[in-house]
């Protein structure tokens, strides 16, 4: 029988509780639109005009200090504030309104300009895993703040604006929508079935027959997937075997073998097409707002926009205006040609 997976196919987002409509047939169609050129200018270990960089000065005023691993300051742009206005213009009619509260930091993973996560040895990695575990605990309990979201935009394509390697910490008085999403589909999930979807989703990856096998890597504590239901080509998903609600919870070999898994998936994301590759990193965490979330599962989630190295993926009418993403590509192709990269 001939396989039809992926023509026409539609695939269920557990967590999001939407539909992906996979057309990976569509893979091949001439493209007469824009292609994406990697920089191969060599950057410096250290530039001057950096503002991430050891001993530079930034545009506050502040300086950095001679730094050796991680760094953690204060955004000097924040996107939102501690010191947002609470006297609002009040919405007119059934509009509302509200201050955007909070505050946003960035993490640089090293003092050297040139590199990225993946040239960063294992020893180095855990240290930024810390970090993460660190900051989720120190903005968790101050009382304005109810969300701890950890992300990293790379590649100028999605948006870094600075080649020095950093990530961005933003700890709000709101809710992401995402979170929310995932909190109601695990109670629900829950309600049904007395389980928790995400433990029943990494046995149904485990379950997959090994021709479909989506398992990129794993270790004792860990598993790096790319789902049955990834809206992105190379959509990963990096995920404890133990369902703990904040990465704070992870015990110190769990980061360990954290670390490793992040290496490993960094450096064949690298060697897939020989160039830095693109992406968005998001760790999932459930709300700091006080309550209990036992059913939440944290995991770092790899939204990478590119399907081949010349051709991204477009959110376009279908995804903003229909609200379901279309999927040009199989995850189980994809895992697999991961799985081929060296490591
Ligand atoms: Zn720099």
């Amino acid at each position: 029988m001939t396989d039809t997976s992926g023509q026409w196919e539609q695939r269920w987002h557990p967590l999001l509780r939407e539909w992906v409509v996979f057309s990976a047939h569509r893979q091949n169609r001439p493209w007469t639109g824009e292609t994406v050129l990697y920089e191969s200018e060599q950057l410096p270990a250290h530039d001057a005009g950096c503002y991430l960089c050891p001993g530079n000065s930034r545009v506050s005023g502040a300086s950095n200090p001679q730094y050796s691993g991680v760094y953690v300051f204060d955004n000097d742009r924040p996107s939102i504030g501690l010191d947002a206005p609470v006297n609002l213009v009040a919405a007119p009619g059934i509009y509302q309104n509200m201050p955007a509260t909070g505050l946003t930091r960035v993490l640089c993973y090293s003092p050297v300009h040139n590199v990225t996560m993946s040239e960063l040895s294992t020893e180095q990695i855990l240290q930024v895993v810390q970090t993460w575990q660190q900051q989720t605990r120190e903005l968790s309990v101050m009382p304005e703040v109810r969300s701890v979201m950890i992300f990293e935009n790379k590649g100028e394509i999605c948006g870094m604006s600075n080649p020095h390697p950093h990530g961005q910490i933003y700890a709000t008085n709101f809710i992401y929508k995402t979170t929310e999403s995932y909190i109601q589909a695990a109670d629900e999930h829950h309600e049904k079935t007395g389980n928790i979807l995400f433990q029943d989703i990494l046995q149904a990856e485990h379950d997959e027959l090994p021709e479909r096998q989506r398992i990129v890597v794993q270790n004792d504590t860990m598993v790096a997937f790319i789902p049955y239901f990834a809206r992105f080509s190379y959509e990963l998903y990096i995920a404890p075997r133990r369902t703990v609600p904040h990465l704070s919870a992870l015990t110190k070999a769990e980061c360990d073998d954290l670390a490793s898994i992040l290496k490993t998936v960094l450096v064949r994301m690298d060697n897939l097409w020989g160039v830095p590759f693109p992406y968005l990193m998001m760790l999932h965490q459930a709300p700091v707002d006080g309550k209990d979330y036992p059913l939440f599962h944290t995991h770092l989630a790899f939204y990478p926009p590119m399907r081949t190295p010349e051709l991204r993926k477009y959110v376009a009418a279908h995804e903003i205006g229909g609200g379901n993403f279309l999927a040009d590509t199989m995850p189980e192709a994809k895992a697999a040609e991961l799985r081929a990269c060296s490591s």
